[in-house]
């Protein structure tokens, strides 16, 4: 199953057409996609017995976010074998977590504002929390994604790596628009394997980053797991899962995003991202 958010109003895909959940379950669900993420295996079943055909067309410029307010967003540091070698950093015993706050989230097209000459890029594959998640095993971690979609985890270079240890990661990577997240939530049964997942990203028409999930140090039902053996993980909660190597702040020569570029990210099975840049001033 696909959903994603089409002009503001929750839309099942079917094919390459759309149809508007809203009048489809004559309003059993509204058009607000992130109310279906509390009632997601309701929303499964309806959605798995629903018979009707597409009434919408998409138009990929007016798809928003699949999740346009996480109750909380989780990110992971130095997850990819790849990246982990590019930073010098040893592998991590336990997963490097910290946040995107919510507001940082955009959708899959919008423009993002460049705040300095040092915001970079980072594709990443992002899981979203299906139902509250408190203490559970490995084996079932799986059970408790919803979907997966993709996202950048853009990070403002020196104000995130400001002052001494440990460094501002959270504000960093919370400009406004730098949780940019979409085109669709994709249910894990949909991907061929979701435990290997290609991912790259594209600046101004040039390859950045080209990996797959299977280079992850800590899967999603570790991250699972692990997270939520500290606290609970809500329906509609975001993982950020890392970023593989070829980052911009460590290419020689650096390689920052500039105004009017496009950056384009794309994960196999989701499909992609584009995003332009534009500068404050
Ligand atoms: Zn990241």
């Amino acid at each position: 199953m696909r959903i994603f958010d089409l002009g503001g109003r929750a839309a099942l895909g079917i094919e390459d057409k759309a149809v508007d959940i809203e009048t489809a379950s004559d309003g059993r669900f509204t058009a607000d996609i992130q109310e279906l993420y509390p009632r997601w295996e309701e929303f499964r079943t309806w959605a798995a017995g629903f018979t009707g055909g597409p009434d919408r067309e998409v138009v990929p410029t007016a798809l928003g976010a699949p999740v346009p307010r996480p109750p909380q967003v989780f990110a992971i540091g130095v997850n990819y074998r790849d990246h982990a070698a590019e930073t010098g950093i040893d592998l991590p015993e336990r997963p490097m977590v910290f946040t995107k706050f919510p507001a940082a989230v955009t959708g899959p097209y919008d423009d993002i504002v460049l705040p300095s000459e040092n915001v970079d890029f980072e594709v990443e594959l992002v899981a979203v929390i299906g139902r509250r998640a408190r203490n559970v095993p490995e084996s079932e971690g799986w059970s408790y994604i919803a979907g997966l979609t993709a996202g950048q985890d853009l990070s403002e270079r020196a104000v995130q790596l400001a002052g001494p240890a440990p460094q501002q990661y959270n504000i960093g990577k919370s400009f406004e628009g730098f949780a940019p997240i979409g085109p669709v939530l994709v249910t894990p049964d949909e991907l061929d394997d979701p435990d290997d997942i290609e991912v790259s990203c594209h600046l101004a028409g040039e390859q950045m980053q080209h990996s797959r999930t299977s280079q992850f140090v800590f899967t999603i039902p570790q991250l699972v797991a692990s997270l939520s053996s500290v606290l609970p993980l809500l329906p509609g909660d975001l993982v950020f899962t890392g970023t593989p190597g070829g980052v911009g702040w460590l290419r020689e020569p650096r390689r920052t995003i500039g105004p009017g570029e496009e950056l384009v990210t794309t994960i196999s099975g989701i499909g992609e991202m584009r995003h332009r840049f534009v500068s404050a001033g």
